[in-house]
Parts: C-alpha cells; sequence; structure tokens
C-alpha cells in the first residue's frame, strides 16, 4: 500500500491517466515495464508525444536507473514511428524540469517528443507541395495507436 501511495499522487494529470482504461480519453497510445507514452492534449504539432514513468517524481534525478533507460528506448521508438506515421524529418526531444525552465506539470518529469518538417512554422505544415492539415487528438490517436501496435507487436 505503501508503494502505491508512494506512485501515485492525487491531482497529477499523469497519475490520473494512468488509472484510466487506455484510449482517446486518457490518450496512453503504449504502456511500458516503467513507462508510457502518452499524445499531449495540447500538441505543439500533431502527433506531439510525450513518455512519461509511472513514478511520480519531480525530476530525472529521482528516477531509478532502469525508469530513465527505458524512457530513452520509448523516445527512440515514438522517433521512428513519427517518421513513418507522419514523415518526419527532424524532432525535438525535451524536458522541463523546474517551475525556472517553464515544465507545465512540475511534480511528475516528462519528456517531449516534437516532430518537425522542414519549413514548418506553424501549425500547417508543408510536405513535399502536399498540405498537412491539423488533425483531431481522436484522429491523432486512433492513427498512432494502430501504427504503434503494427510496428512493435508484443
Ligand atoms: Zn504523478
Amino acid at each position: 500500500m505503501a508503494y502505491i501511495q508512494k506512485h501515485k499522487e492525487e491531482g497529477c494529470v499523469f497519475c490520473e491517466a494512468q488509472g484510466m482504461p487506455d484510449g482517446p480519453d486518457n490518450l496512453i497510445l503504449y504502456r511500458g515495464q516503467q513507462a508510457f507514452v502518452i499524445l499531449n492534449r495540447y500538441p505543439y504539432t500533431s502527433g506531439h508525444l510525450m513518455v512519461v514513468p509511472y513514478t511520480h517524481e519531480a525530476s530525472l534525478e529521482g528516477l531509478q536507473p532502469d525508469e530513465r533507460a527505458e524512457m530513452m528506448e520509448l523516445t527512440t521508438q515514438i522517433m521512428s514511428l513519427l517518421s513513418k506515421e507522419y514523415n518526419a524529418q527532424g524532432f525535438n526531444i525535451g524536458v522541463n524540469i523546474g517551475e525556472a525552465a517553464g515544465a507545465g506539470i512540475i511534480e511528475h518529469v516528462h519528456l517531449h517528443a516534437v516532430p518537425r518538417w522542414t519549413g514548418d512554422t506553424n501549425f500547417m505544415s508543408t510536405l513535399g507541395g502536399t498540405r498537412v492539415l491539423p488533425e483531431t487528438l481522436e484522429d491523432t490517436f486512433q492513427r498512432l495507436q494502430k501504427s504503434w501496435r503494427k510496428m512493435y507487436p508484443k
């Protein structure tokens, strides 16, 4: 019991998402051993994902080495996923730690993986002359979940 209480916090969006069934409501795309992949509810671009440890800790320093290692593995899988599904040409991968760094959710560390395209100065991106229109979150979720399952079957 103490273990569960230590790792789950009420009022934390990432802890609450873990307690819900996976789908367009909680936006969890994949659950690993130590961390999960979730779609950002307020994306910079379509396909903006986050890697979050199950453990409720404010900083990477509070995690165990295997938790950090899996976060990096999942980040790598996300890059392959977004390259394939969205033809991403680059990525911004980052972690904001602490209020001074502009973290949105300070108490539960999370890694952002944002796909980028050449010339994508705003939400609408140009890909080889074709317009890529913003999708609804639900469409992005369904699309990425299908693709994830195909690329990384259990
Ligand atoms: Zn939390």
